[in-house]
């Protein structure tokens, strides 16, 4: 294709408000333009790198005996009822009336359509298994749009289902799945862990999300380097160091009968409690308040913890959001940056849930744990803390796992070491078990003739989140390097002077036995100065280029791979062969 039949708008400069560099390069090289915060334009270079990690997802959900269909993204709100998801999902979700004030909603996702179908559709266990699924649109008024294409408003997901007679049908579904996303990922050149995920505290069941490393992403997942222990971290479990570990030094604890209270002036952060004590982050309690439906909790880490709000979720199987500061107040009579689990006052409901490195060691049990010499916490009184509080005896806590993994925690598979890596969510997997067939009535009948609940997954792509995975893995100074399979075109045709009726006449024919072997070709035919030629080829990043200039007149073009290497100059004539070779050796 001509450039100059092609709209690709580069520009020079970085969108002002970009700081994923793959929002920068998509912006700069005419991939994408935003129309609204979160709503995003797709440009034709970017529809076409769309188009392509599309064409991937689509032979490998075929190959995986998937079938493909279109769902509506407008739905009544009653399928949405029937789950409770139109009342516990919040202001995620786009939702308008039609002329008649019926309720509606713009789609975020597809389980419920799906399962509407399956549920008038499938009716014997011989209509089983089936995978469906469809490259659709999705609308999530999501409240941080950010990342350019990596976190919008209104994106493109390949979202599948599957359904099955019994559990062990939805594993060989699963595994299907994971046959499927790891050819994908690795077809379209993007890196990826599969992690344990969140399944939500609904379930129990299943859940693996696919992670691209990346800086620009908002997922943080612990990995064992040592055994292949890999989860995010709103789910990884951890050994904790022990406290004298965290801080390289002895605890310096103090040993009581009860505990002392402290002033503490205005030292309300962990950081201004513990210099101010002279006591490690590892001997404080921190001590959060939340609230859990309409109950307040304190949830208790060590100072030099964090805490992940969806593991307190998960444990009391409810939606939990931070306490504001009169909430705090009411349930335990103290400023925030003062409250802790001992002396509350009765009567409030407040339950103490305690992370698991908070636990005492086994009476008799040798433990580097602080034991009788105490921690420091919150006096739940404006300006004091106490220092020597026993975690068992001042104050019994319920435990559970509420601690964020960090680096240089213990694996909880093989004990050696934990790192943290930041990524992108690029998928995921879901058992969902009867979540929506349930409520949905979507059931078959079996060989006895007895009416079963559907056993269903879901499996969802972001192709965008693909692409700008892919830039963020493999980008470099001067732009874009695409993998092969995504990349816009195959090959970037850079005819240096526009008018040259020499360097028309080879790159013509360059273009049009390229284009016959079957390769994509971009021929940048612009009268444009040959400097930003080459930048812009730099910056879109096609895996091979092949400059006509100068040496047209005497039969030579010159080749080289986005990626580095030679720059070789060849006879026309042999033009394709190398490009062939180079390509090939493109990841
Ligand atoms: P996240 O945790 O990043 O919000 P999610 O868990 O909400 O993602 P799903 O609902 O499971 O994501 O959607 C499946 C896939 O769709 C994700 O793995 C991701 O690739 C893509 N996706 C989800 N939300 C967005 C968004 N706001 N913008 C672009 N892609 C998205
Ligand atoms: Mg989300």
């Amino acid at each position: 294709m001509r450039a100059t039949a092609l709209f690709m708008p580069t520009v020079k400069e970085d969108p002002a408000d970009a700081e994923a560099v793959s929002h920068k390069l998509m912006v700069r090289g005419g991939f994408v333009r935003q129309f609204a915060s979160g709503i995003y334009i797709m440009l034709p270079l970017g529809w076409r790198v769309m188009q392509r990690i599309c064409g991937v997802i689509r032979e490998e959900m075929d190959g995986i005996g998937a079938v493909e269909m279109s769902m509506p993204t407008m739905h009544p709100a009653d399928v949405w009822q029937a789950t409770g998801r139109y009342e516990s999902i919040g202001q995620e979700m786009f939702r308008l009336q039609d002329r008649g004030g019926r309720d509606m909603v713009l789609a975020m996702t597809h389980e419920e359509v799906f399962t509407w179908l399956a549920s008038r559709e499938l009716r014997s266990y011989r209509d089983l298994p089936q995978i469906w699924y469809q490259l659709q649109l999705k609308f999530r008024d999501e409240p941080r749009p950010k990342g350019g294409v990596l976190r919008v408003r209104e994106f493109l997901m390949k979202d599948s289902y599957s359904f099955d007679i019994d559990e062990a049908g939805l594993d060989k579904s699963y595994e299907k799945h994971i046959g499927a996303y790891d050819r994908i990922f690795a077809r379209c050149g993007v890196d990826i862990y599969r992690v344990e995920s969140d399944s939500g505290f609904m379930g129990g069941a299943q859940a693996h999300e696919y992670i691209a490393p990346s800086a620009a992403g908002e997922d943080r997942i612990a990995l064992c380097p040592s055994c292949g222990y890999a989860a995010n971290v709103e789910l990884a479990r951890s050994v904790a160091l022990p406290p004298a570990e965290a801080v390289g030094a002895a605890p310096t604890g103090e040993a009581t009968d009860a505990p002392r209270e402290v002033g503490t002036p205005g030292r309300r952060t962990i950081e201004e409690v513990s210099t101010y004590l002279g006591i490690a982050p590892s001997l404080l309690i921190k001590a959060l308040v939340y609230v859990a439906g309409d109950r307040p909790v304190m949830a208790l880490v060590r100072g030099d913890h964090s805490l992940h709000e969806s593991k307190l979720a998960r444990y009391l199987k409810t939606e939990v959001r931070a306490a504001q500061a009169e909430e705090v107040r009411a349930a335990t009579g103290a400023e925030v940056g003062f409250v802790g689990p001992v002396g509350l006052p009765a009567g409030t409901g407040l339950r103490v849930v305690a992370d698991e490195s908070l636990r005492p060691a086994p009476v008799g049990a040798e433990s580097p744990w602080p034991g009788p010499r105490g921690y420091a916490a919150g006096a739940n009184k404006t300006d004091a803390h106490l220092v020597g509080v026993v975690v068992g005896r001042d104050f019994q806590p319920e435990y559970a796992d509420l601690r964020e993994a960090q680096e240089g925690d213990g694996c909880p598979q093989c004990g050696r070491t934990l790192i943290v890596e930041q990524g992108i969510e690029v998928g995921n997997i879901f058992k969902l078990g009867t979540k929506y067939s349930m409520p949905l009535g979507a059931t078959v009948l079996d060989e006895t003739g007895r009416e079963r609940t559907m056993i269903m997954g879901s499996y969802g792509i972001g192709p965008a989140r693909i692409a700008a995975a892919a830039v963020e893995q493999r980008s470099d100074d001067r732009g874009i390097v695409w993998p092969k399979a995504i990349a816009p075109f195959d090959v970037h045709i850079v005819q240096v002077q526009a008018k040259d009726q020499v360097q028309i006449e080879v790159a013509a024919s360059l273009h049009d036995s390229l284009a016959a072997e079957g390769w994509e070709v971009l021929w940048d035919d612009r009268d444009e100065r040959p400097g930003s030629k080459f930048a812009d080829a730099e910056l879109i990043g096609c895996p091979v280029r092949v400059t006509v200039g100068k040496g047209a007149s005497l039969g030579m073009v010159e080749v080289e791979a986005r990626r580095g290497g030679d720059r070789l100059e060849v006879a026309v004539g042999e033009c394709g062969v190398l490009v062939r070779r180079l390509w090939e050796a493109c990841e």
